[in-house]
């Protein structure tokens, strides 16, 4: 007979480690948070820096609002936002985060350093370390120009069975690349750079022109891709759709260079990619993926965007209506191609 257990509150860190499983899978998850952390705090620049995929250490440096010395012990606490206060905001919440997890998620499985600065003055500025299990994260002065860096070493070292997920240098790479690929697309108005063990792999500069968003779409999906595509900007009763579709003869054999942001966080939805198959269903071949960067911009609150702690699904409050503005769109503008005289394959 198995013996009567009684019931007891979590320790804070070991349930940290467990809302950790949510959203910290792999480097690239990390990646994606610290980004949107970026994000969020207003910052016009961002590096990324990684060491064996990630796996060893990733930081994330920017010049955004930062975080004071009194906010430090706190960023890292779980359900600890600056981000929303009551419910109302989060109906219409504008930014990425808003859960106040991912910070004490991942300290909760890393070795993770925070150093930010709230002044002009680069001479100030505050560090706080935490690592693994030892709470109660320490804080000392430590100078660092207006804006925060995190540090993130040695992911999963006190969760074997997570570290054993790991795969190996080149795919956690190729994981990291694509998450800041997505990030990258979906600020034209932010500096990005990204390195990997010392070598500067993307850098690019800031510029919403035309002529900056397709110099940036041309560096992180290839000029071929720009080449092959159509740009459009459409409107209709609040909702604006615009970007780039590949040319019917330019589909893939994957589902590979697919990008759909809604108010600029990318996602993967179920309407969205009915929508878009509805739309090339009579002019791609059959097995073939369409390639696309599309932007779906709409009032926050006909979305919501707290439907799952990784934030990549999202409800539209009226889903047909989204579904028939982006079918009408992108047929609209296949079909002015193929009368523009561009080619198309043939039946
Ligand atoms: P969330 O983003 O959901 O609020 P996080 O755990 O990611 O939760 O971050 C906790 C808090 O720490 C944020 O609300 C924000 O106030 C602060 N913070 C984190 N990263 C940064 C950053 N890079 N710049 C400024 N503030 C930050
Ligand atoms: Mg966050």
């Amino acid at each position: 007979m198995t013996e009567q257990r009684r019931i007891r509150v979590l320790d804070p860190r070991l349930a940290n480690q467990i809302a950790a499983g949510e959203v910290v899978e792999r480097p690239a998850s990390v990646v994606k948070e610290l980004v949107e952390n970026a994000i969020d705090a207003g910052s016009r620049r961002i590096e990324v820096e990684l060491e064996n995929g990630g796996t060893r250490s990733i930081r994330v440096r920017d010049d955004g609002s930062g975080i004071g010395e009194e906010d430090l012990p706190l960023s890292l606490s779980r359900h600890a936002t600056s981000k929303i206060a009551s419910l109302d905001e989060l109906e219409g919440v504008a930014s990425l985060g808003f859960r106040g997890e991912a910070l004490a998620s991942i300290s909760s499985v890393s070795r993770l350093e925070l150093i930010s600065n709230i002044d002009d003055d680069p001479r100030s500025g505050w560090r706080v370390v935490a690592e693994g299990r030892q709470m109660e994260p320490r804080v000392s002065p430590a100078p660092h120009p207006r804006g925060t860096s995190v540090t993130v070493r040695d992911l999963f070292f006190n969760t074997p069975a997570r570290r054993k997920f790991l795969r190996t240098e080149k795919t956690e790479f190729g994981h990291v690349e694509e998450a800041f690929r997505r990030q990258a697309l979906s600020r034209f108005d932010i500096g990005w750079v990204l390195r990997h063990n010392q070598k500067t792999l993307h850098q690019l500069r800031p510029g919403d022109d035309m002529i900056a968003r397709e110099r940036r779409i041309a560096a992180l999906l290839g000029r071929a891709f720009l080449d092959n595509a159509l740009h459009l900007d459409l409107e209709t009763g609040g909702l604006r759709l615009w970007g780039w579709v590949g040319l019917p003869t330019h589909s893939r054999a994957q589902a590979d260079q697919q990008y759909f942001f809604v108010n600029g966080r990318v996602v993967r939805d179920r309407l969205v990619a009915h929508a878009i198959r509805q739309a090339y269903r009579d002019v791609l071949f059959h097995g073939r993926h369409p390639v696309f960067v599309l932007y779906l911009e709409v009032d926050p609150l006909v979305v919501d965007v707290n439907v799952h702690p990784t934030k990549h699904e999202v409800r539209f409050r009226d889903g047909r209506l989204v579904h028939d503005f982006l079918f009408s769109s992108l047929h609209r503008a296949l079909g002015e191609a193929r009368a523009g005289g561009r080619e198309m394959p043939e039946d």
